[in-house]
């Protein structure tokens, strides 16, 4: 081994979902919206001038932090914009997780948490759920360096209410609390009505469900302005041009549009509906869904033997071959076409099976 290999920093990577391109494919592995973003964003793009991208962009963002200040009722130094809530939360970790006590965080949750934790060397304890899935609030309780979990929670589905959110923030008032809701729009209430209340409490969200914009890459936080100013502090000292031209330009145009944003929701929602009620004529089980997908088990057939029939006939899932959860898969609601192709297929292969 030469000597510099000894002292490369080593991380087992986070496994993003796999990323397939085929013409008749049904993509339902990694939580896209199957609807186009909003059609202003067509119309941006028709006419953007190429020249624009000869110039840096704006540093601060200043017209996507609008549009969301604006948006959320939050002042301007509250909105903190980033490359997907990936490189937001990657942010708010090396930022607010800076404490030799572990930070904790649910042990079924969004599987990038171990990973920053361990690039940054962050010390972490994981908090088991309930069988039902739900969170134990009391978990949170001993001192710790801070608390993290999504709400709805990933890979479940299942949402918090926000009493459980107020009582993980009373008994962590000397942390920072971040609730990861990448889903949220699906869900209930956000906790971003709490963020006036606590000085410690900075939600997560992102453009790439609701917003039907995984492929740009637009996330942020909103929080107190203190915290704005230390995540845009560590932000200029890592790179100060996180936003390119094309997201601020089309971002903007996506908040704008709030008809557009609410109809596909109910869109999803109607079929989430329609997805829950075949399942279970199935014999599947699953968590009440909250999230744009659904958590699904079958007391009769193994999820990994599923998962490779369905992605045999291009039908791309979500299985994950960890404790407690190798009985499910996780299952994004698409359109109704998409999911009657599903349901058509997982039929056939139970008569015969
Ligand atoms: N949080 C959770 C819980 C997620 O499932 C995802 C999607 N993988 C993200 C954050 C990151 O999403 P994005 O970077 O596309 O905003």
């Amino acid at each position: 081994m030469k000597a510099w290999q000894d002292k490369v920093r080593r991380v087992t990577p986070y496994t993003p979902g796999e990323q397939p391109n085929k013409a008749s494919m049904i993509k339902l592995n990694t939580n896209e919206n199957p609807y186009p973003p909003a059609p202003g964003v067509r119309r941006i793009l028709d006419s953007f001038d190429e020249d624009r991208l000869r110039l840096y962009p704006d540093p601060a963002a200043t017209s996507l932090v609008a549009a969301l200040a604006d948006r959320y009722g939050v002042g301007r130094d509250q909105v903190f914009v980033g490359v997907g809530s990936d490189d937001v939360l990657a942010m708010a970790f090396l930022t607010f997780f800076n404490s030799d006590k572990p930070i904790f965080f649910p042990d079924i949750t969004y599987s990038f948490y171990p990973v920053w934790a361990d690039l940054y060397r962050i010390p972490y304890e994981t908090k088991a759920l309930r069988e039902d899935f739900s969170i134990r609030a009391e978990d949170y309780y001993p001192d710790n360096g801070g608390v993290i979990f999504p709400n709805p929670n990933a890979p479940t589905s299942r949402y918090e209410s926000l009493s459980l959110i107020r009582d993980v923030l009373d008994h962590n008032q000397d942390v920072v609390v971040i609730i990861d809701e990448a889903y949220i729009d699906f869900a209930g209430e956000s906790a971003l009505s709490l963020v006036a209340e606590y000085d410690n409490l900075l939600v997560v969200q992102t453009f790439s469900k609701s917003r039907s914009m995984a492929g740009m890459r637009i996330g942020y936080a909103i929080g107190q302005p203190d915290l704005i100013r230390a995540l845009n502090d560590v932000k200029y000292s890592f790179n100060s041009y996180t936003m390119n031209q094309t997201s601020l330009a089309i971002g903007v145009e996506a908040v704008r549009d709030e008809a557009y944003f609410r109809r596909t929701l109910d869109m999803i929602c109607a079929t989430r509906e329609a997805a829950k009620a075949s399942f279970t004529e199935l014999g599947f089980t699953f968590p009440e869904p909250s999230a744009n997908f659904i958590f699904v088990t079958h007391p009769d057939y193994e999820a990994a033997e599923l998962f490779k029939a369905l992605r045999e006939k291009d039908i791309y899932v979500r299985y994950f071959d960890k404790p407690v959860i190798n009985r499910y898969l996780r299952v994004t609601i698409g359109t109704d076409e998409q999911m009657a192709a599903l349901f058509a297929f997982l039929k056939s292969y139970m008569k015969k099976g």
